[in-house]
């Protein structure tokens, strides 16, 4: 074998210990691979295997990022990769998801019992949304029922009503409240008509 100059040495010594593989430091070097693999036999190091297609140094950089709760866009945006690559290392490393809370701006991990990343809020905004939209569902069902049974006794009552409370909440909210029970209202109007 060649001797090697002790600044050559240092120079491959220093990116075998970065984690990289020999063809990675030949192709660094400019030397064939089969010249790095003799020259780290020679030197008694074992081999560095590529991991999942990341060198070491890039790996660490990645989880370093990702332990900061950083986004795949993020992390992209830092190390200059499309957020795509970075999903599929995460993917290899079964790491899940980091997402921003639309409300709260919390940081939250999307296990993957929820495939396909679909959780938009954190777990108490999450919480907060759905027992809103059920105050929401239950408020909106007694009102609509009041409101047909009014419609079902005094049609007319029932209109003026409509009017009032579109002045008072809106128009969108009367709009809201007759949805779905409108079909109703009229019909009861016009047998009331036809009497
Ligand atoms: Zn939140």
């Amino acid at each position: 074998m060649r001797r090697v100059s002790e600044e050559e040495h240092r120079r491959r010594l220093e990116l075998y210990k970065r984690g990289y593989s020999d063809a990675k430091i030949a192709e660094i070097l400019n030397l064939n691979q089969s010249t790095i693999t003799r020259w780290r036999k020679a030197n008694k190091l074992p081999p560095n295997h590529r991991r999942n297609g990341l060198d070491e140094e890039t790996l660490q950089k990645f989880l370093k990022l990702y332990k900061q709760n950083l986004t795949d866009e993020e992390i992209a945006e830092i190390m200059g990769r499309r957020p795509c690559t970075i999903k599929l290392w995460r993917a290899r490393y079964k790491l899940p998801k980091i997402k921003i809370c639309p409300i709260c701006g919390s940081r939250f991990k999307v296990e993957y019992r929820y495939k396909g990343g679909k959780r938009r809020y954190c777990d108490r905004c999450a919480r907060i949304v759905y027992n809103l939209h059920t105050e929401i569902y239950f408020l909106m069902k007694s009102i609509r029922r009041d409101y047909a049974e009014i419609a079902k006794i005094n049609p007319k009552k029932a209109q003026l009503l409509a009017y009032q409370m579109a002045e008072e909440e809106g128009a969108n909210f009367m709009r809201f409240v007759l949805d779905g029970i409108y079909e109703k209202v009229t019909e009861n109007l016009q047998k009331q008509k036809i009497k």
